[in-house]
């Protein structure tokens, strides 16, 4: 009686793996399109009509691409892809430069877009970068903390440590922007800072579908928010949280969403 109790016990907690490591390897399967097909066109980026250029190169001597599109003295930054593991972060910021190449009449300031800051997380699917560093806990923001408690939330050992970081922190420099847009993943969720604009936001949010958002519900210290927006910068900046990592967003949606934003005046 006792030997079929725990052959029953058995049967069950062999099922429940099986079948829990089969949701898993679902979900991979989506994902894993995803990012390899971003890592394609993030390679394709050196030889793409649109004329990405070179900002500067990661840690493991990945080049990071950028491009200016239109002009003015009213600057938008758009940065993708500071988390490897959130490909669409990358995709999207790739197409939003893609709709600018072919539609130029419709942009109204000038717009920096440097789609892919962390091009070795992308290829290995980490978070980090090939230091293992969270470039996103790396600003050299007053919140940056030297500890921390999750292994990819590494902040580096000292604030700016890493060359994915020194390029955002230059190109902020260099242009100025208004407003940073830094692209995540996976609330489906905008998270506009202090000083961004309501009815943009709110604009910004229809056109998406993504909702509004304030707090993202955890610390972030040595953010990129939270170094644009110190007193002496005081940028303001959206987080703007895609959705799931294994479901294809709406890249035409976020087009038209960043499009908003360029254009606000
Ligand atoms: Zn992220």
């Amino acid at each position: 009686m006792k030997n079929i109790k725990i052959l029953k016990l058995f049967v069950v907690m062999l099922l429940f793996f099986v079948s829990a490591g089969h949701l898993y390897a679902l979900r991979q399967r989506p994902y894993n399109v995803i990012r390899h097909k971003t890592i394609k066109e993030y390679r394709a980026m050196s030889v793409s009509p649109i004329g990405w250029k070179v900002l500067g190169y990661s840690n493991d001597m990945n080049p990071v691409y950028y491009r200016e599109f239109g002009s003015g003295s009213k600057t938008l930054l758009v940065i993708g892809g500071l988390h490897g593991d959130e490909p669409a972060a990358t995709m999207s910021v790739i197409k939003f430069g893609e709709y600018l190449y072919e539609f130029p009449e419709l942009l109204k300031n000038r717009v920096v877009l440097i789609p892919c800051i962390n091009p070795d997380g992308l290829i290995m699917g980490t978070r980090t970068n090939a230091n293992r560093i969270d470039i996103n806990r790396n600003f050299p923001a007053p919140t940056w903390k030297a500890k921390y408690a999750k292994n990819h939330n590494n902040p580096g050992r000292l604030p700016g440590s890493e060359p994915e970081t020194v390029l955002v922190v230059n190109a902020i420099y260099d242009y100025k922007p208004w407003m940073v847009i830094g692209v995540h993943q996976p609330f489906g969720k905008i998270y506009p800072s202090e000083g961004v604009p309501a009815d943009l936001y709110k604009k910004m949010s229809k056109i998406s579908g993504y909702g509004i958002d304030f707090d993202i519900g955890y610390d972030t210290p040595g953010s990129l928010g939270g170094y644009i927006s110190e007193k002496s910068r005081a940028i303001p900046s959206i987080t703007f949280e895609i959705g799931p990592i294994d479901i294809e967003p709406d890249y035409d949606a976020i087009t038209y969403a960043f499009l908003e934003a360029a254009n606000y005046r």
